[in-house]
């Protein structure tokens, strides 16, 4: 099996709300803010080609399914969808991914499933012959989200999942489709259920997903304004970081715009940090 880091579109978010309550002054220096206090993020995709001989997107990206009034609000750099441009440029249409598996369904990680945006046209799904593969418990809370969290949701995606009768809800370490080759686990910090893909066991890559986004996170305080329960979250992640430290499993980050994949080093004061920064992943190849 190989493994590909796809681009999707770029975001500009509001720096104070990505960090929390880090300082300004403190994270300022992790990332430059432009003149608006915004950071540059990446919306990244992991592409796993021969996964028990099946093509696997693993998240989507924001996408370019917003309206041109909203895409600007959520400060989405590029207009087209750069998802099929870039899965395009590993010689894949959408059309031939056979499973897309998402972490959760805020709009940044699955808007990529819809078509781009265009005036009049109703919303529609990409990805005609896939599995969309998500987390039960995640699938709960998308249906039905609290008011803390529903604008971080696409309110139509759910109806369309259920109706293209190619969803699969994760319940346990494995799905059907997937087999052993993707073993599951979940967190609650960021929203409840978020779903961890990693892929191909000791020595392998780990999706953290938004229980980590990038590297300035892996730090345990620093939490994003949008973790729904943060002392949660940074309980979980410190046992993530010292599981995937003890086997030797990568860090793939779909949010920092300069760091696809790293490895985690903990110090003598018990401190985690990413190291071996990778911009991209580009073929490296899984047992
Ligand atoms: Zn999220």
């Amino acid at each position: 099996m190989h493994l590909w880091s796809i681009e999707s579109n770029h975001q500009h978010l509001d720096g104070g709300a990505m960090f929390g309550n880090a300082a300004r002054a403190v994270w300022a220096k992790w990332v430059t803010p432009d003149e608006l206090n915004r950071v540059l993020l990446a919306t990244r995709c992991l592409l796993a080609e021969n996964i028990d001989g099946k093509t696997v997107l693993f998240e989507t990206g924001v996408g370019a399914f917003l309206e041109p009034k909203l895409s600007d609000r959520y400060g989405v750099v590029e207009k087209e969808h750069m998802l099929l441009r870039s899965l395009q440029q590993r010689g894949y249409s959408h059309e031939d991914i056979d499973a897309v598996v998402l972490s959760h369904l805020h709009f940044d990680h699955a808007g990529g499933l819809l078509a781009a945006y265009r005036e009049g046209a109703e919303p529609s799904l990409l990805f005609p012959n896939a599995r969309y593969i998500v987390g039960e418990t995640h699938w709960q809370r998308a249906c039905r989200p609290h008011p803390r969290d529903r604008a971080s949701f696409i309110p139509f995606l759910p109806e369309l999942l259920e109706k293209s009768r190619r969803l699969e809800l994760v319940t346990g370490d494995h799905s059907p489709c997937l087999g052993e080759s993707t073993r599951f686990s979940f967190s609650d910090g960021h929203t409840p259920g978020l779903m961890h893909a990693e892929i191909g066991g000791d020595n392998g890559v780990v999706f953290c997903s938004d229980l980590i986004p990038g590297r300035p996170w892996v730090h345990l305080p620093v939490t994003m304004g949008y973790d729904r329960f943060p002392e949660r979250l940074i309980d979980e992640k410190k046992d993530f970081l010292a599981d995937k430290l003890e086997r030797g499993v990568r860090l793939f980050f779909n949010h920092d715009p300069d760091c696809a994949l790293a490895d985690v080093q903990r110090d003598e004061k018990g401190r985690f940090s990413a190291v071996n920064p990778q911009p991209a992943v580009e073929g490296i190849a899984i047992e």
